[in-house]
């Protein structure tokens, strides 16, 4: 919504239009080799779990559990060990647990996706290069970024100024994108 991870659901977007295709979700995950700790030694087994743990993906799913289950071909009820979902009873998606977006609501994030994009370039395009890294949760890019050095960008310094973020519930950033 802020603009900050939009590339899956552009390239999501692209390849729907290009294949005439309806999403089924935008997953990743992080392949940074895990290293698991621990008090006690662990078997073989309880390792490779904990690692499957790791690898788990995240992102946005289809809230239709025949699609879930066709990622996850073992899920039964509970989390699944692949998908950012939980199943309960009577196969039904706790929204609570699990990150999902019915079929409309990802139409919503596609339409805005590419509204956002085209409004970053008119943006870029007529000259606004500011650097104004995001704020939010008490949480900024800059903390870990290599690029410090050269950008110069200090808080202290007139003139530079976060692009503050306040935190939304889940439902408030629907009822928002639907809005827009
Ligand atoms: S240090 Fe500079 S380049 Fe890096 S994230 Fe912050 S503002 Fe951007």
């Amino acid at each position: 919504m802020y603009g900050l991870q939009l590339q899956l659901l552009t390239y999501l977007d692209a390849v729907c239009k290009k294949e005439d295709l309806e999403p089924a979700g935008v997953l990743y995950f992080n392949l940074i080799e895990p290293i698991i700790k621990s008090d006690k030694r662990k078997t073989e087994e309880e390792l490779e779990e904990e690692i499957k743990k790791r690898f788990k993906m995240k992102g946005l799913v289809l809230a239709d559990v025949k699609v879930i289950k066709m990622m996850d071909k073992s899920l039964e009820t509970g989390y699944s060990s692949l998908v950012p979902v939980y199943v309960g009873k009577d196969d039904k998606i706790s929204e609570k647990s699990s990150s999902t977006a019915t079929k409309e609501q990802f139409e919503i994030l596609q339409k805005y996706i590419i509204r956002t994009i085209k409004d970053i370039s008119k943006e870029i395009l007529s000259g606004n290069i500011d650097i104004k890294p995001y704020y939010k949760n008490k949480k900024t890019p800059c903390e870990y970024c290599e690029y410090k050095s050269i950008c110069q960008f200090d808080k202290n310094k007139f003139g530079n100024e976060y692009s503050y973020i306040q935190e939304l519930k889940k439902e408030e950033i629907w009822d928002r994108l639907k809005a827009n």
